[in-house]
Parts: structure tokens; C-alpha cells; sequence
């Protein structure tokens, strides 16, 4: 089974998989947990290039992430998902639909084109999209901003409405949760949905 957990920055998304990390675990599964940009050695390398290296074009940003997903697919996801393993995790393809798609204006259908030949089609079991207004989610980062997390309040305000667009037309694969609830009632909705498609 595989999961996805996405929406913009600050929304509590490691907080979260860690939390239906733990709770499956102590259910006796193999959970995988992971991330993009950032899942293997070569995506680490990747994801500090995009966000704090040489300034790159949409076009080229759109490239490495779809570099960094393709390998993280081939090396970490696809192998745990044949061994019957749980993966979680943190980021998939409606990040770059969204960020790049919609946020650097590429073209929402181009970069889901270009991500479903860089991951040969897999998409999650379940998307969970944590909504929150991008003001309140970039207020609770801590730390040096990245490249992404500094842009205009314009760009992350359509980062916002692409993932909503893109749930609301994506049907059974996504459940969208209010993030602006406390994390115990993120959770609950969370659980509710993977008991269902778990079969527990
Ligand atoms: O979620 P995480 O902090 O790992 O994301 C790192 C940064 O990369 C964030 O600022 C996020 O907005 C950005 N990002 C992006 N396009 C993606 C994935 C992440 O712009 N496809």
C-alpha cells in the first residue's frame, strides 16, 4: 500500500506520517517511510541543488525533481511495495503538479506527464492533502527559509488552490483534512481512511 502526504510547507505532513508510521508498526506492518525531494543518497544531493544551489529555470527545477522521483521509484518505493511493505511518504507527483505545474506556471498536464513517465505510472493507494492557508502554514516553520518556502505569497496561494483543484477532481485517491485542526483530529481522519483501505 502506498501513501502519500502532501499541501504546502509548515502543514504538518512529518508529523503526521510519523504518527501513522508508529500506529501501523505497533500493528505489525513493515512501513517504509520516505520523502522527495531527498528519499536516497542522489536525491539528497538533488534536493540541495534545487533548494539552495545555482539559481535554475522552472523547466530545469521540473527535471530534478522528476530525476530525484524516478530514482526514488526505482530504488526505494517500487521494491518495499513488492515486498508487501507499507510506504509512507512525504511529497509524490502533486508536488511537482502543483509547485511546478501551477506555482512556476509549467502547465499542470506537462508536469504530470512528465511524472508519470519518470515513476512508469505508479500512483499512491491514497493521497492525504493537508489544507491550510499558506500564511499560518510558513509562520510555523522554524529555521533559514529555502528557496520555495521565500517566494511570494502569490506563488504559495497557487500552490494552494492546485492541490485542492487537483483532490476535488481526483476522486477515491484523495482525502483532504482541515491541517488547521489540532494534530490528534488530523489523525483521527487520517487513521479512519488507511483502517479502511488497510481492511482493519
Ligand atoms: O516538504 P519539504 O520541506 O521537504 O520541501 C522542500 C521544499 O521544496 C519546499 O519549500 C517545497 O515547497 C518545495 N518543493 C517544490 N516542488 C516539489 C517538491 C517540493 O517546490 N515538487
Amino acid at each position: 500500500v502506498f501513501v502519500s502526504f502532501e499541501g504546502g510547507d509548515g502543514v504538518g505532513k512529518s508529523t503526521q506520517l510519523a504518527l501513522v508510521a508508529e500506529r501501523l508498526r505497533a500493528a505489525g506492518h513493515e512501513v517504509v517511510t520516505t520523502r522527495e525531494p531527498g528519499g536516497t543518497t542522489l536525491g539528497l544531493q538533488l534536493r540541495e541543488a534545487v533548494l539552495h544551489g545555482e539559481h535554475v529555470s522552472p523547466r530545469t527545477e521540473a527535471l530534478l525533481y522528476a530525476t530525484d522521483r524516478a530514482h526514488h521509484v526505482d530504488t526505494v518505493v517500487r521494491p518495499a511495495l513488492e515486498r508487501g511493505a507499507v510506504v509512507l511518504t512525504d511529497r509524490y507527483l502533486d508536488s511537482s503538479v502543483a509547485y511546478q505545474g501551477d506555482g512556476r506556471a509549467l502547465g499542470a498536464e506537462e508536469v504530470e506527464r512528465l511524472s508519470l513517465w519518470a515513476t512508469e505510472g505508479l500512483l499512491p493507494d491514497l493521497t492525504v492533502l493537508l489544507d491550510l492557508d499558506p500564511a499560518v502554514g510558513l509562520a510555523r516553520l522554524t529555521g533559514d527559509p529555502d528557496r520555495l518556502e521565500s517566494a511570494g505569497a502569490e506563488f504559495h496561494r497557487r500552490t494552494r488552490d492546485a492541490f485542492l483543484a487537483r483532490a476535488t477532481a481526483g476522486g477515491e485517491r484523495w482525502l483532504v483534512v482541515d491541517a488547521a485542526l489540532p494534530v490528534e483530529a488530523v489523525q483521527e481522519q487520517v487513521r479512519a481512511r488507511l483502517d479502511t483501505l488497510l481492511g482493519e
